[in-house]
């Protein structure tokens, strides 16, 4: 840049000092006229000018005026010789002193004539006509002489001023031409060195613009040529070393984007549930190996798939689209997250389960599906229930047998025993009639889940269902001094349910709700209408349930730790199924302290 200014500079620089030098020898030129011509022009024509007074002296002399014409004759004698000695001293052309020394040569007679002429005229002898011709033939000739000297030294010096004047002309032509010249080759060089010098310093930066552009498309391997030592040089290899830089930066995340692709292939493919990945418009972009097993799908299938080209009960789908609009997936009962599949003769039964993906900002980018093998788990379910349901089948009918034979005991014999035998007798008789409900829930609770149930579906009006329930546990809330409210909506319609079933799970319900209320304490029934279901709630002020039990309850033989009450923690079981078998389903919300509220849905007739 300082190279381009200073050179710039320079360039004015000479420019000025040419204009500065055309005008000074233009000054010269004029001065040269000035000095050379300008005062012999003034000096002769002043000469002329006294001359001419001089002789309307002489002439002023022969009208009479004899004193005033000597005096103007004399008084201009002085000034034309002032004028004469300036004409001498600027001698500058050619023939111009030979013209000087006759002017004075000849003004020096005109002098001595005019003495003559005076000195004649104060003799007084001779004529007024005498003195006239002397003036004619003698003075007025040398007048006429010296005036035309004078008049040609004029003429000389304009002409040589002329000559003076042409000649500046052409120097101020000359001047104007040069320095137009000079200018305009100034003007190019500092165009050509402008184009360069800017080329110089836009070049590199055109370079690294499309070096940046490159790296900004991936292409880290470029490198901008390092061609001086300057900024821009510097600038070059810093930038080349960054470049560099982010290309192993590049490298490096690639290569953990491989390796970490690679540990999620691996992972997938090791795993023996079926994976299937989603993106948000449910198209299918993973698949592992068990899951296109499972799926029944070519190893070609599956990248351009979508969810219902490989679910054909669109449950499946229908979830996931619910998982990625709300961002949570839907709290689903296992139950009913069974998808069952044919293969060969047979059919398989998987559970799914739906995992959001997130990315940044904890943005859903995708959904994972696993699909969960439990076709021998069901099997050993089923297997299990047909145990249970047999082997309580059997215990039954003995266990009643025995119940009773206790219970005849108890009634005929017990007074007659000693005191420690009834005892035994009575504990056998609590713990016979503890075993045959424990059998009966058994009984009941297996042959619902093998779907061996017949529920006697009706229009059941739920006031009647409550109605039931509060004549049933009436006496037994005045003896603990419980106050018992119920709560149903105006208008209630009908539920399409088993009454006797649902009043069994109502009274399930209340009765445990009445075991674990504490006395003086309230228990409440309420019956309300959402949407296409009706809402029964069980609510009591007891001791409430633990949020890591509130799920548990529902399953077979699970009690709350230390509050074991000779139940046989089948009852929410039972309920459960029972529910279940009606299309409802069943919760609890309870804080620890200050009761539970049971609730389960019927839907209406
Ligand atoms: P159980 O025969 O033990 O009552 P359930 O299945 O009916 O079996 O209940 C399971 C467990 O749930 C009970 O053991 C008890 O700990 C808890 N539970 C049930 N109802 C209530 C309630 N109203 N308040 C507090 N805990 C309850």
């Amino acid at each position: 840049m300082l190279i381009g200014y200073g050179f710039a500079f320079a360039l004015m620089g000479l420019v000025v000092a040419w204009a500065i030098s055309n005008l000074v020898s233009l000054g010269k030129a004029t001065d040269a006229i000035l000095s050379e011509n300008y005062r012999s022009i003034l000096a002769a024509e002043n000469m002329v000018d006294v001359l001419e007074r001089q002789d309307s002296g002489v002439l002023l002399m022969f009208l009479g005026d004899l004193e005033k014409g000597i005096g103007q004759f004399r008084e201009n004698e002085a000034v034309f010789l002032e004028w004469l000695s300036r004409a001498k001293d600027n001698i500058t052309i050619k023939g111009e002193a030979e013209l000087v020394q006759s002017i004075e040569a000849e003004y020096q007679n005109f002098r001595q004539q005019f003495s003559t002429l005076t000195e004649l005229r104060d003799t007084a002898e001779t004529s007024q006509q005498l003195h006239l011709s002397t003036y004619q033939n003698s003075v007025h000739p040398l007048f006429e002489k010296v005036r035309a000297a004078c008049v040609e030294l004029r003429h000389l010096n304009e002409e040589t001023m002329y000559e003076a004047s042409v000649r500046a002309g052409k120097v101020a032509r000359r001047a104007i031409w040069s320095t137009a010249v000079v200018a305009a080759s100034a003007l190019i060089v500092a165009l050509v060195f402008s184009l360069f010098f800017v080329e110089r310093i836009v070049g590199p930066i055109r370079r690294f613009m499309e070096a940046s552009r490159k790296i900004s498309s991936g292409e880290y391997a470029v490198q901008v040529p390092v061609e001086t030592h300057d900024e821009l040089g510097h600038l070059a290899s810093e930038f080349n070393q960054m470049a560099t830089q982010l290309g192993r930066f590049h490298e490096m995340n690639i290569e953990q984007i491989i390796s970490e692709k690679n540990k999620g292939e691996a992972i997938l493919s090791s795993i023996e549930d079926g994976l299937v990945v989603f993106d948000t418009k449910l198209k299918v972009t993973g698949i592992n190996p068990a899951a296109r097993r499972v799926l029944d799908l070519g190893f070609s299938d599956g990248d351009t798939l979508h969810c219902e080209d490989i679910f054909s009960d669109t449950e499946v789908c229908d979830l996931i689209r619910k998982t990625i609009d709300t961002g949570t997936q839907p709290a689903v009962p296992d139950e009913q997250r069974i998808i069952t599949m044919a293969e060969g003769k047979q059919s398989r039964h998987y559970l799914f389960s739906i995992t959001a993906i997130r990315g940044r900002d904890r943005k859903l980018t995708g959904i994972v599906l696993l699909l969960k093998d439990v076709t021998r788990l069901r099997e050993v379910e089923r297997l299990k229930s047909e145990f249970v349901m047999a082997a309580s089948h059997e215990l039954r009918t003995p266990l009643t047998c025995l119940a009773m034979s206790v219970d005849l005991l108890l009634e005929n014999v017990a007074e007659e025993l000693a005191e420690k035998d009834r005892d035994l007798l009575q504990a056998a008789h609590e713990e016979v009639h503890r075993m045959k409900a424990l059998v009966d829930d058994l009984l009941d609770l297996s042959k619902i889940e093998a779907g061996k149930i017949e529920l006697d579906f009706e229009s059941v009006p739920v006031s009647t269902l409550l109605d039931h329930v509060d004549s049933v546990f009436k006496s037994q809330m005045e003896m603990k001094a419980i106050s018992f409210i119920l709560e149903m909506s105006e208008n209630l319609p009908t539920v399409r349910a088993d009454a006797n079933k649902i009043t069994w799970v109502l009274t399930n319900l209340v009765s445990n709700a009445l075991r674990y209320v504490g006395k003086g304490g309230q228990i409440q029934l309420m019956a309300h209408r959402i949407g296409e279901h009706v809402h029964l709630s069980v609510c009591d002020d007891g001791p409430g349930i633990a949020p890591e039990y509130q799920s548990k309850i529902f399953q077979k033989f699970v009690q709350v730790k230390g509050r074991e009450s000779g139940g046989t923690g089948l009852g929410l079981a039972i309920c459960k199924e029972i529910v279940r078998a009606h299309g409802g389903a069943i919760w609890v919300e309870s804080t620890i302290g200050q009761g539970s509220t049971f609730t389960f849905t019927l839907p209406l007739a």
